[in-house]
């Protein structure tokens, strides 16, 4: 669900237009940050030079995370568990790591294969790399499955899972969400923040500029490391190619394709004196290693690679906190964070994990509470009016969540002794899937009082009771 508020000022113009929490405040400060990961401008014919963006964890935090969320990944995809095909992508990513520029920092690279067939690749921070058979299989020559190696393990160098943390912390920091992160916290709490990242997926959802940088030092260490260095872009052109019209292959889920990808390739090759004439293609353990993975037998698909690396929040906790806000008063579990809005009325609820990065650098709530009041006048116990202001809200709602669909009709209930609206709507969910969302409604003097639950579909089940107890512990001023 994105998360969204009503604007309370009458006298603007876009005052009924709902907006995400990360709205244009945030975003424009993201906007700010992203000026410092543009390409450092060189002297023409030089190699573009690449630095890993601003960041508020340390490379040693980027390994520990990495090798938590490694481990998952690990027990939840299917593995080739085949010693050839991991011995030959270590040495392979190796070869490539040799040429990789880390600033110094020794990361603990290690390489998997996975038993998928879907074209797909992905490294946590810290250097953990898993790569699909699929990816194996569709490479043509050991210059291209070195492309997406070199791909990744760029990804890993320039830090882009925890710079998208980062950037994800700061503009949610900005709006309250995590109030006091980054002001003076200490590394155990970071840490913890960084978990929930993991946790939400937002390390492997890297933006264009991401894909672009890695494009780039990938080129550079395909050409370092004696391949061809039109390997990658060779890669990701077929790719497009042989899936044209279909649906896009994962990797352009988790790496989406820049503008003028091939071109930017090009353009370096050109720097760097383009293509040498001994360029290494392919080799005999490479056709090898392609008709081992070729004759695996075909494992049961356990979850896609980014969700298997993100885990669930954990289950809320039967003991509860007590929230006051101008108008009523309410009791959630205390092992969710209360996110206050600054009008001092609408308030969110959420486990850690609970709200993720929905893939542009906005946050959105996968699991939790939303509250929030929105302009409508009418008598408290006038049912019409209570069912024209909650219909007119969940159209406002659609606006911003376009896939959101009524999924059961309003039907009457009390909150707090009121007359109340209870309605079930679907959505996609912010990490992948469908959601649930309950939204109950009131009419209140101060506007129509909305209450969005929010939970993964196959996990609403376990929610249920929470947000029940959460609605009957609804108290409203007199
Ligand atoms: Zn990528």
């Amino acid at each position: 669900m994105s998360v969204w508020r009503r604007q309370e000022d009458p006298s603007r113009k876009e005052a009924n237009q709902p907006r995400r929490v990360a709205g244009t405040h945030a975003a424009s400060c993201v906007a700010l940050l992203c000026l410092s990961f543009l390409f450092a401008p060189v002297a023409s014919a030089q190699r573009t030079e690449l630095k890993p963006g601003w960041n508020m964890f340390t490379p040693q935090q980027d390994i520990e995370v990495g090798k938590k969320a490694a481990a998952d990944a690990a027990k939840q995809l299917p593995l080739c568990d085949d010693p050839k095909a991991d011995a030959y992508l270590t040495q392979l990513g190796m070869r490539l790591v040799a040429k990789l520029p880390t600033n110094g920092v020794q990361y603990p690279f290690e390489f998997h294969c996975v038993n998928d067939k879907a074209i797909n690749a992905f490294a946590l921070p810290g250097g953990y790399a898993f790569i699909n058979r699929g990816a194996i299989e569709a490479a043509d020559n050991e210059a291209q499955l070195a492309g997406v190696m070199a791909h990744e393990i760029s990804h890993v160098a320039l830090r882009h899972g925890t710079n998208q943390a980062s950037k994800a912390e700061f503009a949610s920091g900005v709006l309250g969400i995590a109030d006091g992160i980054l002001g003076g916290s200490t590394g155990g709490a970071l840490l913890s923040k960084l978990g929930a990242f993991a946790a939400g997926g937002v390390l492997l959802r890297y933006s264009r500029t991401a894909e672009s940088q890695a494009d780039v030092m990938g080129t550079q260490v395909l050409y370092d490391s004696g391949y061809d260095p039109r390997g990658m872009a060779q890669f990701f052109e077929k790719l497009e190619a042989e899936t044209k019209g279909k649906n896009p292959p994962e990797f352009f889920s988790d790496h989406p394709n820049p503008e003028h990808r091939v071109e930017r390739v090009d353009e370096e090759i050109e720097k760097l004196g383009g293509v040498p004439p001994n360029a290494r293609r392919d080799s005999t353990e490479f056709e090898a290693i392609k008709r081992e993975v070729l004759a695996l037998p075909v494992a049961k698909k356990l979850m896609p690679a980014a969700a298997a690396a993100a885990k669930p929040p954990a289950p809320p906790s039967g003991n509860f906190a007590s929230y006051q806000a101008n108008g009523y008063a309410l009791k959630y579990p205390d092992n969710w964070k209360k996110y206050p809005d600054s009008n001092g009325a609408g308030a969110s609820f959420a486990p850690d994990g609970g709200v993720v990065d929905d893939g542009t650098g906005h946050a959105a709530l996968a699991y939790g509470l939303i509250v929030s009041v929105a302009q409508a006048s009418g008598d408290p116990n006038d049912w019409d009016a209570l069912n024209n202001a909650t219909q007119q809200m969940i159209q406002e709602l659609q606006k911003s969540n376009p896939n959101m669909k009524i999924a059961r009709q309003s039907e009457h209930v009390r909150l707090n002794g009121q007359p109340g609206l209870a309605t079930y709507l679907s959505n996609d969910s912010p990490v992948g899937g469908q959601e649930t969302d309950w939204v109950v409604t009131t009419l209140r003097p101060e506007g129509l009082v909305s209450f969005v639950c929010v939970a993964p579909q196959p996990a609403y089940e376990k929610y249920d009771k929470t947000f029940n107890a959460i609605l009957d512990s609804v108290r409203f001023a007199k």
